[in-house]
């Protein structure tokens, strides 16, 4: 072990993407960094049992392709290499809404801009580019077809975790064991079981359905830029539905159509097709007609976004944290969670290299790092809350806390277009390449407050 070196072992459960940046930020803290995984090794970029959202659309956010570039150099140009395909945000990635095409989410913005890059590519992709990266990092070990069960609770604290492994059990010993198991983490159940409290939970019901299915088209390029969404229009004949055409790479499109409270999609093609074809936007069964599907259609619903309070808690056991979806899960319309992941598991990389320069240990990493890691979770949290409650038909807790970012956020908008700075900072939240505090410096709260009282005067 070098002095850099906070252990000798870091275990890691799970290999999505949480898992996977996770076992770069550590592979610099730890001699070992060992990785399990429940599903066998992937041998293709098809979607795998364990991640059943990796047949839906996927994008990285620019925040997210920052982090992973700044790990890993070079990323982009292998995803590119490999058929992803370069998307300006802002000109190659549109959105129908009632008033017509948008070239963002969020807002009504008709003109086209330029924005970041980022890519559209399928999920698998992604992560088997990542996942090759990791791999090819010397002291990190990926264990497929191996299951966490439960830590190892000894003297006071976790010393690892016990594993299942073709029905035998085993004992991987560990300094810090990172929970990335995503929404299937059983940290609820281990923490009592140790002795501590669970935490609070907020919960958005927005549900939302979809069904996805990637198609070989007749012509690739028969829609310009790289993807659209028709947005559901609530004053149409389906105000409940939306659908979308996505590049991908292979040639093919990745073609979904959702609905929520109660409108769900269908689950067969022929059915899909039908339902695309009733949209009041007729465009996409326009250009799916004669595409076919390349593997049967998978179907998800997201009943509801999780957000688990565990930095409320004032103790945590020693050796043990959670990352990822195992903290936050969000509605996945607004494609913030891999960016999310990867901002915590950079938290987690800055929390470990301090420690080590400051020869601090691992004492209290937990608590250190689960209040970042809920820094991490307000924009995210905020901006899908926002979108989500703008249908009266979505209940649950709305997070009143952050009535001072959504001001501010009303405040960026309201001056963007005479402002750039002001527009920079709001398109850089937005796409998590900055955290919601950067919003609330005082140079903008000072902004703010002096055209509130210039109102007022
Ligand atoms: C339908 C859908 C679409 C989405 N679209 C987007 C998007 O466009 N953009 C975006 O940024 N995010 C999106 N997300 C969110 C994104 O998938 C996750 O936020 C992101 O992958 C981070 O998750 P994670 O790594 O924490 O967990 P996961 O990705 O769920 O990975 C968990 C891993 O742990 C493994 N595992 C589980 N239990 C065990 C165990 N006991 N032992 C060993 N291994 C185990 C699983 O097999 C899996 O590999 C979407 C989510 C859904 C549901």
């Amino acid at each position: 072990m070098s002095a850099a070196q906070l252990g000798e072992r870091a275990m890691v459960l799970g290999s999505g993407i949480a898992g996977l940046l996770s076992a770069a930020e550590l592979s610099s803290s730890f001699a070992e960094v060992r990785v399990v995984e429940r599903d066998q090794e992937p041998t293709h970029t098809d979607p795998r049992p364990g991640l059943p959202q990796g047949n839906h659309f996927h994008a990285l956010l620019p925040g997210g392709l920052d982090l992973v570039n700044r790990l890993f150099p070079g990323f982009d140009d292998s995803l590119v290499e490999r058929g992803a395909v370069p998307t300006v945000a802002g000109r190659d990635f549109y959105f129908f809404q009632p008033q017509g095409k948008s070239y963002a989410l969020a807002s009504y913005v008709p003109e086209p801009r330029d924005g970041p890059i980022f890519y559209v590519q399928s999920r698998g992709l992604l992560e088997a580019c990542i996942r090759e990266r990791v791999q090819a990092i010397a002291n990190v070990h990926i264990d497929y077809a191996v299951s966490a069960r439960a830590p190892i609770w000894e003297s006071g604290r976790v010393l690892g975790v016990v594993l299942e492994r073709e029905g035998r059990t085993d004992e991987q010993r560990a300094e810090l064991t990172v929970d990335a198991t995503g929404r299937a983490s059983r940290m609820l159940s281990w923490l009592p079981r140790m002795g501590f409290s669970t935490p609070d939970e907020a919960v958005i019901h927005c549900d939302f359905a979809y069904t996805s299915a990637f198609v070989r088209p007749r012509d690739f390029h028969a829609f310009e830029g790289s993807g659209f969404f028709v947005l559901p229009n609530p004053a149409g004949r389906q105000p409940l539905r939306g659908s979308s055409l996505i590049k991908m790479e292979g040639g093919l499109w990745l073609c979904a159509c959702g609905g929520r409270f109660g409108d769900y999609p269908p689950r067969t093609w022929e059915e899909m097709q039908l339902w695309i074809s009733e949209s009041d936007d007729p465009q996409v069964a326009e250009l799916l007609r004669d595409s076919e599907p390349v593997r049967p259609p998978a179907h998800y619903r997201f009943p509801t976004s999780c957000r688990r309070h565990y930095e409320r808690l004032g103790a945590f056991p020693e050796g043990l944290i959670p990352i990822g979806d195992a903290i936050c899960h969000y509605n996945p319309l607004y494609g913030q969670g891999m960016s999310a992941a990867a901002r915590q598991a950079r938290q987690l990389g800055e929390l470990l290299c301090a420690r080590a320069e400051e020869s601090a240990g691992l004492e209290g990493l937990a608590l250190d790092f689960l209040a970042r890691a809920f820094e991490e979770t307000r924009a995210p949290w905020l901006f899908a809350a926002l979108s989500d409650f703008q249908n009266p038909l979505c209940k649950g807790d709305f997070p009143q806390e952050e009535q001072e970012a959504i001001e501010m956020l009303r405040f960026l908008g309201s001056v963007g277009r005479e402002l750039p700075e002001a527009l920079r900072l709001l398109n850089r939240v937005g796409a998590l390449q900055a955290p919601l505090s950067e919003l609330l410096e005082p140079e903008w709260i000072a902004r703010k407050n002096a055209a509130r009282d210039g109102q007022s005067s």
